[in-house]
């Protein structure tokens, strides 16, 4: 962000009121079954505000609470942020770009919520600013999507990604570490995939078990299906994952960080992120390794 704007940004997350086909019918009822979306979402950020106001309250909690930015990008957050007709899309996107500040779009969505038309608007709209879809994809294995009920194929996410990368698009994923069925060695093989796809940025999470979703009762009832991390094997998980990651490809995050109250697995205990991500870096200069290090471009993939 530095490099395209000359300084630091800031994401102002908002709820825009959309829902997802995989809880309205369209897909599914239920939904993914680890999924609590209020748990994921920032307290200023609630979808009975209009997107001008949600971006005004952002822009003060952040400039009390962390760093003050002067430019602002609007992340369309909870939800399936495409999954409307294109013309409430342009009206909700038009708005949060019509506020001061604001400099670009990241849009969260689901592989299958994105079309032709929609990605031709998408980059109608990069000659005067900066545009993201950032992609839910979760996993690479067909068989713990269909576990997690998510509704989609890693296939679709492979063609999603390389039809907006293909426009120019900036274009995110979203991965969890700690699906049932995985094993550690599992999880490893993602490196080398997500390497391949023509991404920009990616995001990882460990597996946080909400309460009071199907995942919680999954999780109680078959234990032996989930790999858990302490945080120090998921640390050294990382470090090998890095290692093996394309070093194009930028990490945003390393781990999530849910309210307390909503989570039913807390072996962390009540770490922050910034101290998570300060571990990890430290772990790196500690073992004198990077990003990319054992990196190599896997033909044909
Ligand atoms: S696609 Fe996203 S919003 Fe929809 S059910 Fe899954 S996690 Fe929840």
């Amino acid at each position: 962000m530095k490099s395209l704007f000359g300084e630091r940004l800031q994401k102002l997350a908002i709820d825009a009121g959309f829902n997802c086909p995989n809880r309205d019918g369209y897909k599914g009822t239920g939904g993914c079954t680890y999924c609590v979306n209020e748990a994921f979402n920032p307290s200023y950020c609630e979808s009975t505000s209009s997107i001008t106001e949600q971006i005004r309250l952002g822009i003060e909690f952040h400039a009390v609470r962390y760093r003050r930015a002067n430019k602002f990008l609007a992340y369309f957050q909870p939800y399936s942020n495409t999954y409307a007709p294109l013309e409430i899309l342009k009206e909700k996107y038009g708005e949060a770009l019509s506020c001061p500040g604001v400099v670009g779009l990241v849009i969260g969505t689901r592989p299958d919520c994105i079309d032709d038309e929609i990605l031709q608007y998408l980059a109608s709209l990069r000659k005067d600013y900066f545009i993201q879809v950032e992609y839910g994809i979760e996993s690479i294995y067909e068989e713990t999507l269909e576990r997690i009920n998510r509704c989609h194929t890693f296939a679709q996410g492979v063609e999603a990604i390389s039809k907006t990368s293909a426009l120019g698009i900036s274009t995110g994923a979203h991965f969890i570490f700690g699906l049932p069925g995985e094993t550690r060695e599992m999880m490893q093989q993602y490196a080398r995939f997500i390497s391949a796809l023509p991404i920009d940025s990616v995001k990882f999470h460990q597996l946080q078990v909400i309460k009071g979703t199907a995942m919680e009762k999954e999780f109680n009832e078959r234990r032996t299906d989930f790999h858990v991390f302490s945080l120090q094997s998921y640390i050294d998980f990382i470090i090998g994952f890095l290692e093996e990651l394309n070093p194009a490809i930028v990490v945003e995050r390393f781990a999530g960080e849910v309210p307390p109250r909503y989570i039913e697995n807390r072996n962390w205990g009540l770490l922050r992120y910034d101290e998570v991500l300060r571990r990890i870096e430290k772990e790196l200069e500690k073992r004198q390794t990077w990003q990319g290090r054992m990196y190599r471009r896997i033909e044909g993939m």
